[in-house]
């Protein structure tokens, strides 16, 4: 059957977004010039927007999971600024509209969870969504090989739960990168991040990839509540969006000193073995939440957990896993001196 392209940004009232939700089977397509930028559709919901000269390349990602709004609509205006001129571009940028399908129904995804797939040697299921990621990896190869200056991906979404910190990154696992940038950290703060989880173990999300197999500064950045779209507090964004836009135009950006930032690492995991697995604590417990030692978090048929040492953290506590799978995290404190060779910097 003939399907037709519409020409890209052909109507100048529509925005990337709207563009992106409408045109299922007529997808956008070509490349425009606008204001010394060159814009080019490259996928259903991925744009390449390139600078006459520029100093770095940056990957900005969001609706990975469809129904999480508020970052869907911060690239949108990203995307609209950029066409409006108001941006004066200095790295290149490939901007993500993660899973339109899923976007278009409001749903986190369609089949299965896309932020899993990231991973171009894992059983591949042939999903809609395991079709999503591996399209995405490609666009991502292509963007940043041969790339020169600083690498940075920023894959941004928002949480089902509440959290004790509104705003946090998770800094992916990279085996190949010998210390963690505290300079992005910094950077993360000036965007109202308050909180960091460092992974000291690799998992298949859109960030650990581009962190693993493109060496970019990479994060998972939860920036509130999902919301439907039209629902979210407009200046709830303000931060990160003018901290992008200075990072954009290679500018000096906002930095917050690490000191003021609250740093986690992973404990433990928590694995439901069994099928009268359960989480000991309400189904809405914010991310986290705090428990101290001798509490009793989750028991099977067999396994039980509790908290033993210091505090613990849960993050992201899903009772209903499949058996085997990651039902929560737990977290500790680390300081940043244990991180960082702080004693480096006098
Ligand atoms: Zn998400």
């Amino acid at each position: 059957m003939h399907t037709s392209t519409i020409p890209l940004f052909a109507d100048i009232n529509s925005s990337f977004l709207q563009q992106t939700l409408s045109t299922i089977n007529s997808p956008l397509r070509g490349a425009i010039e606008r204001n010394t930028l060159r814009f080019e559709l490259l996928d259903e919901g991925v744009l390449l927007v390139e600078p006459e000269s520029c100093k770095g390349s940056l990957a900005l990602s969001a609706g990975v999971h469809g129904n999480e709004t508020a970052p869907i609509e911060l690239l949108d205006h990203l995307v609209s600024e950029l066409l409006r001129g108001n941006i004066n571009l200095k790295l290149r940028l490939l901007l993500i509209l993660g899973n339109p399908p899923a976007m278009r129904n409001n749903q986190r995804f369609t089949h299965t969870n896309l932020n899993r797939l990231f991973n171009p040697e894992r059983d591949n299921s042939g999903s809609k969504e395991d079709e999503r990621a591996n399209q995405l990896m490609q666009h991502v190869t292509a963007f940043f090989t041969n790339s020169s200056g600083p690498r940075y991906h920023y894959d941004l979404h928002t949480a089902i739960r509440d959290s004790e910190y509104e705003k946090f990154a998770v800094y992916p696992y990279n085996q190949r990168s010998e210390s963690w940038n505290q300079q992005q950290i910094e950077f993360l703060g000036g965007c109202d991040i308050e909180a960091v989880l460092f992974q000291d173990r690799p998992s298949p999300t859109f960030s650990w990839y581009c962190s693993e197999y493109h060496n970019a500064d990479a994060f998972t950045l939860e920036l509130g509540k999902a919301r439907p779209f039209g629902e979210n507090d407009p200046n709830s964004l303000n931060a990160i969006s003018a901290n992008l836009i200075r990072l954009m135009q290679s500018e000096d950006t906002e930095r917050t000193p690490i000191d003021s930032i609250r740093l986690f690492a992973i404990r433990d995991e928590i694995i439901r073995h069994g099928e009268h697995f359960e989480l000991l604590f309400p189904d809405d417990q914010p991310n986290f939440s705090r428990f101290m030692p001798g509490s009793l978090l989750s028991r099977d048929e067999t396994n039980c957990y509790t908290i033993t040492g210091s505090p613990g953290y849960i993050i992201f506590p899903n009772a209903r896993v499949e058996l085997g799978a990651r039902a929560a995290l737990v977290a500790e404190d680390i300081d940043a001196a244990s991180l960082f060779n702080t004693s480096a910097s006098d």
